[in-house]
């Protein structure tokens, strides 16, 4: 399976309105699997968004398993949350913006819908780095970067060291 070429900031496709997938097509199932592949073979990297690699679809998929003990790899078709609760500041980084982190205010604890790979609608309750990570996949596929989210350019943006990519 081909690693896919990761789109860096400030590519116009990571600001593009994505589409919703209705039909689990081979072509759909050859991205995710690709998507799959890419994010396991780069370094520090726990998800990925279907604009990350050049396609403008509602589709993340992700696997925090490095770091916590949570549901495994989770591919989610179409994913919307529908229930934030709690607030915490979270250090994000992101492989589009290899470059830097940054101090982003997230939910807590999240209740997310999404379709899997079958087309089955789930619902998942999470937290943790899990319900970080799902919650900055999501804002790819609104067209949003960590960057949107901090409150100041100037004191909540960091050259990076060490820290995983979403
Ligand atoms: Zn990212």
């Amino acid at each position: 399976m081909p690693i896919l070429p990761i789109r860096h900031y400030p590519d116009a496709i990571l600001r593009k309105k994505t589409t919703s997938i209705q039909i689990i097509t081979a072509q759909i199932q050859e991205i995710i699997q690709n998507m799959i592949e890419t994010m396991y073979r780069s370094p520090n990297t726990i998800g990925l968004a279907a604009p990350q690699v050049g396609h403008a679809l509602r589709l993340i998929v992700l696997d925090v398993t490095s770091k916590e003990k949570r549901h495994g790899l989770l591919v989610l078709l179409n994913p919307v949350l529908i229930k934030g609760e709690g607030k915490k500041v979270v250090r994000e980084g992101c492989l589009s913006l290899p470059d830097y982190t940054g101090n982003v205010s997230r939910f807590e604890h999240i209740t997310v819908q999404a379709q899997n790979r079958e087309g089955k609608t789930l619902e998942i309750e999470t937290d943790g780095i899990e319900g970080v990570c799902i919650q900055h996949e999501i804002d790819h596929i609104n067209g949003m970067m960590f960057l949107d989210r901090v409150e100041s350019l100037k004191t909540d943006i960091f050259r990076r060291k060490r820290y995983q990519s979403l």
